[in-house]
């Protein structure tokens, strides 16, 4: 009797350790299709270039936001797109064969191998800090019985799914699953001066500890929750300063500050998102962020890169197309492929889509 149950018992685990290991395999392949496939299937390996979009939070309501006494309106129209005019990215995006890769993915330095017809897209979130209560962005980004929700205190209702980038996109793919078939999501871009979405998490945030400490243990079930649906974490630096101001010191600081406060919360990430996109791959200031681990850097803009970032053997930079006001107005011709960005600009912005200035 005894021999059986332990004959039982082996054969059990023997199961278990065969079903861990498909699921790791298939989980893998599906999630980034980057492996050799059958193209067999309809699936064809895609060979041109691979688009990267970003965005910053999104505002949802734009009265606040764009109020003449909000001293950060302007800001919000350079910098920021609308909810409405995310919704909108969407399902331009969508219709224009557009479908969701993870930066992993690309970063194997494979071939995707796509549907037939449909063209692969990495999409990142930057920031996120929610720190400017009650000027139209959400207050924090909560899990509730297992769903990811927005959350404004202000605001009624206060959980939503349609006022920010993580939770629009969640109910864009649950209408449309097609739109992410191997189960990819955005990377998310975190700071931590002031925590992470809206969770006051790190001793700059000055809360109690105790206040700190349950933000963390709810913070940390958000993050494993979004890490199941196919998120992937970039540090955007600690301190969200730029490039060029920064000496040494401050950047070795930054860096400490991320490994020991933002870490622990979300992962190891080799990838660095720089604030605005500054920065100088032939400053030796850069070789700080190498020596915390990052290789992988996320610059702005649609330009080339430069002949040190093309041949580095130490790094790979990777330039990402900015979605916000400004790029709606100024950049419809270069974003043709992707988006319509006349069609989707938000005309309860108070600059008119002919409003011609830049960032700065
Ligand atoms: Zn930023």
């Amino acid at each position: 009797m005894e021999r059986k149950v332990k004959i039982l018992v082996t054969v059990l685990y023997i199961a278990a350790c065969v079903a861990v290991i498909i699921i790791a395999a298939f989980g893998a392949v599906t999630r980034f299709a980057h492996a050799d496939g059958d193209k067999s299937d309809g699936h064809i390996e895609y060979d041109g270039a691979i688009e990267h979009i970003f965005t910053h939070e999104l505002i949802y309501d734009t009265e606040k936001a764009f109020a003449p006494n909000n001293k950060l309106r302007n800001c919000f129209d350079k910098d920021h797109l609308t909810a409405k005019e995310f919704k909108a990215l969407l399902g331009e995006l969508y219709k224009n064969d557009y479908v969701l890769v993870s930066i992993d993915g690309v970063l194997s330095g494979k071939k995707p191998i796509m549907p037939r017809g449909k063209k692969p897209l990495v999409m990142s979130f930057d920031d996120m800090t929610y720190d400017t209560t009650d000027r139209g962005c959400i207050d924090k980004i909560k899990l509730v019985d297992g769903v990811v929700y927005d959350f404004t205190e202000s605001a009624e209702p206060q959980l939503t799914r349609e006022r920010e980038n993580i939770t629009i996109l969640e109910s864009f793919i649950q209408t449309h699953p097609d739109f992410s078939p191997f189960g990819a999501r955005a990377t998310l871009c975190v700071n931590g001066y002031n925590g992470i979405f809206g969770y006051r998490i790190t001793p700059d945030c000055n809360v109690s500890e105790e206040y700190a400490e349950s933000e963390t243990r709810e913070c940390k079930k958000l993050v494993s929750a979004l890490k199941d649906l196919g998120y992937t974490f970039a540090s955007h630096t600690y301190y969200h300063k730029y490039f060029h101001s920064m000496s040494a010191r401050e950047i070795e600081k930054d860096c400490n500050a991320w490994d020991k406060y933002i870490k622990p919360i979300v992962g190891e990430t080799r990838i660095l998102c720089y604030p605005a996109g500054q920065h100088n791959a032939d400053s030796a200031r850069n070789d700080i962020f190498k020596a915390h681990g990052f290789n992988v850097f996320f610059c702005v803009g649609s330009s080339a890169m430069t002949e040190t970032e093309k041949n580095s053997v130490d790094a790979t930079y990777i330039y990402r197309k900015p979605f916000d006001g400004t790029a709606l107005r100024l950049y419809g011709k270069l974003y043709a492929h992707l988006a319509d960005t006349a069609a989707i600009y938000d005309k309860s912005r108070f600059r008119p889509f002919s409003y011609k200035g830049g960032y700065y």
